[in-house]
């Protein structure tokens, strides 16, 4: 009997999710939303569930009681979370254990203490890994906060036990700045994770976010897959990825690694999952958090060596054993991930909801996409602003470089600004060439003048004066009217049709 697979998650990762479930010959269950009810990933699927989740409650990927009800009136014999909403709950995880769901994933016990970043710590220390100073655990109150920061020395970073996504986070520059941020940080963990507990650690200045793929099995072997490079942030929300890293050398990358097994496996860590460090000035690195799930920008790591993921991750949890040994994975080529994100990158990179009118996407040798919308799909304001993402492949950093670029020219959208000319002038900075940018490059270089002059944006502009005019003046009938189908083709083939 053929298993079935119910994805708790949507768009570009559902897609991802069912390819892998496809290979495998596993039947894909999606998840239909009101509020996405038109997604692309629901054509992929081979079977969809209505979730009626209706348009003012919350989203069934959120609603863990909900999608176990679903899974087992659907009979489903295995669930995968993807990334982001539930993947990293132990509850869910744990209640979809108590329903003999099999959980896409490492034990909710895992998850619970993975998911709580000073427990996280404490196993670290244990497993020998160097740690950024901080606190001991949790700080309860400002008072215990100020004792601490004054402790580690100024400046420092407030952050969320049971943070995730970049929330809960404030860095504290002075004393003076401390009681506010405490009260902000400690409000914003509560709204995001329901728990308010935060920790400080040093913050260290202008360092470079390194981060290791691991997989293990239930038996106890454990690999790692080599590096990314996550540095380019904004909001400590990763924009653009790189595999490997520029700032890793051969040795560092098998002490590192060494290092992120040893953890794993102190820990009877098994699924995929991703051990991340931060690397400061002096090359020094330490260990910052582990992310129990597939990573947004795991596609950089299987470009470099080959290794399908999603795949391993779902054979691990029907209990197969790795057949990969360290000595199998070689990291090959170079590959940049570039998010496509719905904002306007002018304005503050605030979210764009709303149609995509046309979309098209380059494609070729090393180019791979991963997209969770088409031409008329709708951007609502109820999930992440990200739709899809560029990854491409080079031969070495400079070769993708000039790769990426050319990939970037050929994707176009009509409807709704994104981050690709960001990523356009990311790729063509100096700083970025010389793999010389840090998590602060985008506030502290990145400036929107470093954009270049938005063409679909000027077309868009004439068009409105040819439509106003042509509408207002009533010109004669023989002057076609002005129709979006006709501009589009216009922009896409970036010549005039009338
Ligand atoms: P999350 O769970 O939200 O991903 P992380 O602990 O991984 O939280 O931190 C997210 C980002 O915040 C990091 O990639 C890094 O840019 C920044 N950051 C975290 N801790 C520090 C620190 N001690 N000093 C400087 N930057 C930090
Ligand atoms: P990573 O740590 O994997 O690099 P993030 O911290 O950016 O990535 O990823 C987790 C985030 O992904 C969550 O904040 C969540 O809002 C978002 N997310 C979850 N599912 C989706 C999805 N299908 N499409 C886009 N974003 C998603
Ligand atoms: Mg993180």
């Amino acid at each position: 009997m053929k298993k079935r697979l119910l994805i708790a998650n949507r768009s570009e990762i559902a897609i991802r999710i069912i390819r892998a479930a496809h290979k495998l010959g596993i039947i894909a269950v999606a998840l239909k939303s009101d509020k996405d009810p038109d997604a692309l990933y629901l054509k992929y699927a081979d079977e969809i569930i209505s979730a009626h989740d209706g348009l003012n409650e919350k989203p069934v990927f959120l609603d863990a009681p909900l999608i176990v009800k679903l899974a087992v009136e659907n009979n489903i014999d295995m669930i995968h979370p993807g990334y982001g909403f539930l993947s990293e709950n132990p509850e869910f995880a744990e209640l979809c254990v108590a329903n003999n769901l099999n959980f896409v994933g490492p034990s909710p016990e895992l998850i619970r203490n993975m998911g709580l970043k000073t427990i996280a710590k404490d196993m670290a220390i244990k497993a020998g890994l160097p740690l950024v100073p901080g606190s001991n655990g949790p700080v309860k109150t400002e008072a215990d906060a100020e004792i601490n920061a004054s402790l580690i020395g100024y400046p420092v970073i407030l952050k969320a036990a049971a943070g995730g996504g970049g929330r809960g986070m404030r860095i504290v520059e002075k004393p003076e700045q401390l009681k506010r941020n405490f009260k902000s940080a400690t409000d914003e963990a509560i709204s995001a994770f329901g728990n308010g507990d935060l920790f400080i650690e040093k913050y260290i200045q202008n360092p470079k976010h390194i981060e290791f793929q691991i997989l293990g099995d239930k038996y106890g072997n454990v690999i790692h897959l080599g590096e990314r490079e996550c540095s380019m942030q904004r909001k400590h929300q990763k924009l653009i990825e790189e595999a490997p890293s520029a700032s890793v050398s051969t040795e560092m990358r098998s002490e590192m690694g060494e290092m992120a097994v040893r953890f794993a496996k102190s820990i009877g860590y098994y699924s995929a999952g991703t051990i991340e460090f931060i690397l400061d000035e002096d090359g020094k690195y330490f260990f910052m958090e582990m992310n129990t799930r597939i990573q947004v920008e795991h596609p950089v790591t299987e470009m470099v060596t080959g290794v399908d993921l999603v795949d391993w991750q779902i054979r691990i949890s029907l209990d197969e054993q790795l057949t990969l040994s360290q000595d199998d994975i070689k990291i090959e080529g170079w590959a940049i991930e570039c998010r496509v994100n719905t904002e306007d990158v002018q304005n503050r990179f605030s979210p764009q909801t709303g149609l995509i009118d046309r979309i098209s996407f380059p494609y070729g040798d090393d180019i791979r996409i991963e997209s969770g919308v088409e031409n008329g799909s709708i951007v609502t304001p109820y999930f992440d602003s990200m739709i899809a993402k560029i990854i491409v492949k080079g031969i070495d950093r400079n070769d993708v470089i000039k790769k990426t670029l050319s990939t970037l020219d050929n994707f176009n959208i009509i409807g709704l600004k994104t981050t690709v000319p960001f990523a356009k002038a990311v790729l063509k900075h100096n700083d970025f060439v010389n793999a010389n940018y840090t998590t602060r490059w985008i506030d502290q270089t990145f400036n929107p003048e470093l954009l270049e002059e938005n063409e679909e944006e000027m077309i868009g502009a004439l068009a409105a004066c040819i439509m106003y005019a042509s509408e207002y003046l009533q010109l004669s009938s023989d002057i076609p009217a002005y129709k979006p189908d006709r501009l589009n083709v216009w922009v896409l083939n970036k010549r005039l049709t009338y």
